[in-house]
């Protein structure tokens, strides 16, 4: 089996990942069964570049091998340019990029140093995949080196129309380092169409097949390869006796009415400022003194050295206390605003302990919350998950109450809807939403991902002489007609035929 290399700004630690599920075990997994290596950062700064060398680590058949960086790329390739720029871009906040030379010249800098420092350990036949925006152009940068193997790239976080996106300044550059990998992955089917848009109209490229882009003379291979969710992993954790405890516990703790549960990085993109007014739009429906039900809201921090995410925390803040101060008693908490982490097993609990859950991104490239909390539940009693359409997850999960997290009106309508729907429905809904996280789960995505990489090359080769049988028929077709010109259309006059029509200029190169 070939090697794998997996690349990506942070390495998971295999000692903290556990058995937790998700998608690092997953990839950790897969790098264990057949042997392989993932390259990235290991979280840890240091002063000067001098200071800069990879260790590497071998865990069962899989070696981590890392390196720090430097506080000047910490601020200008992490903080800058990945998350003031492409963060935000990707995520349809112009409004929050900030662009800079430094940054990107950081970022640059940066995907040069893990370019030069990977390529010298790198076989001919390892598979190499590389994840997520902080590398966009990290396959160039191999390729620069000489490296010949099949590099895939998976786009973890959304894609923009490419209106939004040619605002950044340097997404000419970006965009065309992607035509050198072999494969380049999508969430959802609206994210490669906006980059198949990008690459046709704003890169004078074309589609020569559903999921096969031509520019510059260049192929390239794009699909949709939805993430998801170790499902059995986590029913297991949602109905160990140790989740039963906590659910019984957090239960007897239980504010009256029912309890919402919303578990969210604290990040701009995961609309909570909107989720809190609309939980305050859902008190004001009821009469007073009725307590419908308690929201928990999950948020451990994130980027806390960037002012648009201390913002978001200080507006968090204030709104929590404010609907606590209008709404609550003696015996009652409305929100429940909790900024840290917590570990899985908890927050499974959690999950089954609650009768909704609210999942309300402004933008996200999937939402693993909001399969988890599905896979969470308990059969016969489910919860409902209330799901933004703005969320990838939502393309899939249509037995969720899709709503607009803009429209605070409608997200409290729904939650009330949720509160009153009844045990039929709420069943008949949670058996088609586990259908669902069970067609796209965590390994089916990874396995997917890695047998279309490997057959891209045949594929492309594949592809290529079909087109070449059909123009040779075309072809063929077209001079029966010119031999015998009383069968040829009126706009088809001869000299087009003969003067338009260009046959075998197509490069078959895989480059
Ligand atoms: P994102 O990748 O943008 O953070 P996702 O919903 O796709 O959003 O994935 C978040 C992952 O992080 C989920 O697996 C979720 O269980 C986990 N997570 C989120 N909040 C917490 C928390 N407070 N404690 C522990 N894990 C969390």
């Amino acid at each position: 089996m070939r090697r794998l290399v997996i690349v990506s700004n942070r390495v998971a630690d295999p000692l903290l990942v556990g058995s937790s599920g998700g998608l690092a075990v997953c990839i950790l997994d897969a790098l264990r069964r057949r042997g392989g290596m993932w390259f990235g950062w290991n979280g840890e700064i240091v002063l000067n570049e001098s200071e800069i060398s990879t260790t590497s680590i071998k865990h069962d058949s899989c070696t981590l091998v890392t390196m720090p960086l430097t506080e000047r790329d910490y601020h200008e390739y992490y903080l800058g340019f990945s998350n003031e720029v492409l963060w935000p871009v990707h995520h349809y906040r112009l409004d929050l990029a900030r662009f800079t030379l430094e940054a990107a010249e950081g970022y640059r800098r940066v995907n040069t140093r893990f370019a030069d420092k990977l390529s010298p350990l790198l076989n001919r036949s390892d598979l190499i995949w590389v994840h997520d925006y902080h590398l966009i152009p990290l396959g160039a940068g191999l390729r620069a080196r000489g490296v010949g193997n099949e590099i895939g790239f998976f786009f973890h976080i959304p894609f923009p129309p490419p209106e939004v996106l040619s605002a950044t300044p340097e997404h000419d550059w970006l965009m065309r380092s992607l035509l050198e990998y072999d494969l380049v992955g999508f969430q959802t089917i609206s994210d490669h169409a906006n980059f198949c848009r990008f690459m046709c109209d704003f890169m004078g490229g074309k589609m020569t097949a559903p999921d096969t882009l031509c520019v510059d003379g260049k192929y390239l291979r794009a699909s949709v390869f939805p993430v998801g969710i170790d499902v059995e992993s986590f029913v297991a954790m949602a109905q160990s006796p140790l989740a039963d405890k906590r659910i019984q516990r957090t239960r007897l703790q239980a504010e009256p009415g029912l309890s919402i549960i919303g578990v969210d990085r604290l990040d701009y993109s995961k609309g909570l400022p909107e989720k809190f007014r609309a939980f305050r739009r859902l008190l004001e429906m009821y009469p007073d003194g009725s307590k419908p039900a308690s929201l928990i809201q999950i948020a451990p921090p994130t980027r806390e050295d960037l002012e648009s995410y201390i913002e978001i925390r200080h507006d968090l803040e204030a709104l929590s206390g404010e609907i606590n101060g209008q709404f609550g008693d003696f015996d009652w908490t409305p929100v429940r605003y909790i900024h840290r982490a917590f570990d899985r097993d908890t927050l499974a609990a959690l999950y089954r302990a609650s009768r909704i859950g609210l999942v309300t991104p402004l933008r996200d490239g999937m939402n693993l919350v909001a399969k988890e909390y599905v896979a969470a539940q308990d059969e016969v009693d489910p919860g409902v998950l209330i799901l933004s359409r703005f969320a990838g997850a939502a393309e899939d999960l249509q037995e969720a109450l899709i709503i607009n997290p803009y429209d605070v009106e409608e997200v409290a309508h729904a939650m009330r809807r949720a509160i009153e729907m009844t045990q039929q429905e709420r069943v008949e809904r949670h058996q088609a939403l586990m259908d669902r996280i069970h067609q796209n789960t965590a390994c089916n995505w990874m396995l997917s991902f890695l047998q279309a990489l490997r057959s891209c090359r045949e594929q492309h080769v594949a592809d290529v002489d079909a087109r070449n049988v059909q123009r040779r028929n075309t072809s063929q077709r077209r001079r029966s007609l010119v031999s015998f010109p009383e069968l040829s259309s009126p706009s088809n006059s001869m000299g087009k035929l003969i003067t338009g029509t260009k046959f075998g200029g197509e490069s078959t190169s895989l480059s």
